[in-house]
């Protein structure tokens, strides 16, 4: 057991000095990981990190395209993150398989990601922020919150899903976790020496970028940046940075 970290410190730092440069990133379609938290993980990566990927569906929609069967443009979408994984020097994706869009918090979900929790043994998660109001996607929700449900309490308690004893995984809780996407940042990441490999991983996504190439991706960055800031809080923010909300965890 680690000890507590202490909350007025840098998160990764503590995380990376008192427990483990282990993280995992849990996230709903193939491009998520790449939007919200690409130069991060560039970051984490060149740091020293291992970083696990886990995706929850294959985003088998998303396409315009008619001619694109769901299969297809799963398959196709796989190999990007695959190949975005590769260039954020992080592991190779797992996919979770489930359709896109039709995601639910159900036990079965839970079961499934509190099993990866176990076998991978993250110190940091970072996953969507599920409990955002409005938030306007549900496979973003639900992955968000059904990865908050399996770290809190049942990854870590042997009562829940006690045949993965069988299967050799070990209870486990998490440091901390990170929650992307959210209306409440409290944690902030400078990814400006990141930010060439970030749109790099972003343009892996061949089938979801349509006509946008590497600057126009840095510019919908940067609106989208400026867009965010708190009122006269931006000065003593990074300018080009990626925003989380923080969680603790207790042991
Ligand atoms: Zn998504």
């Amino acid at each position: 057991m680690i000890e507590a970290l202490d909350p007025s410190e840098d998160l990764i730092s503590e995380v990376a000095t008192k427990a483990s440069k282990r993280a995992l990133c849990i996230f709903a379609h193939p491009d998520d990981l790449e939007f919200t938290c690409g130069g991060s993980v560039a970051k984490l990566a060149l740091d020293g990190w291992s970083i696990d990927i886990v995706i929850t569906t294959s985003g088998n929609k998303g396409t315009k395209d008619p001619s694109v069967t769901g299969q297809q443009l799963a398959g196709e979408r796989e190999q990007e993150s695959r190949a975005a994984a590769f260039i954020l020097k992080a592991n190779e994706p797992k996919f979770l398989g489930f359709p896109d869009g039709m995601l639910h918090a159900n036990d079965e979900l839970r079961e499934i990601l509190v099993r990866e929790v176990r076998r991978l043994r993250p110190e940091l998660v970072i996953t969507w922020d599920g409990f955002r109001p409005g938030f306007n996607h549900r496979d973003h929700r639900v992955t968000g919150i059904s990865t908050y449900d399996a770290i809190y309490p049942a990854a870590d308690d042997h009562l829940f899903y006690p045949d993965h004893k069988d299967e050799g995984l070990q209870p486990h809780r998490p440091s901390a976790m990170l929650l992307a996407g959210t209306d409440e940042p409290d944690y902030h990441i400078d990814i400006e020496p990141f930010m060439d490999i970030k749109i790099n991983a972003l343009l892996a996504h061949v089938s979801q970028m349509g006509d946008r190439d590497a600057e126009g991706l840095r510019r919908m960055y940067q609106d989208r940046i400026q867009a965010s800031a708190p009122d006269g809080d931006s000065a003593n923010l990074p300018k080009l940075r990626e925003s989380f909300k923080k969680v603790i965890l207790r042991r």
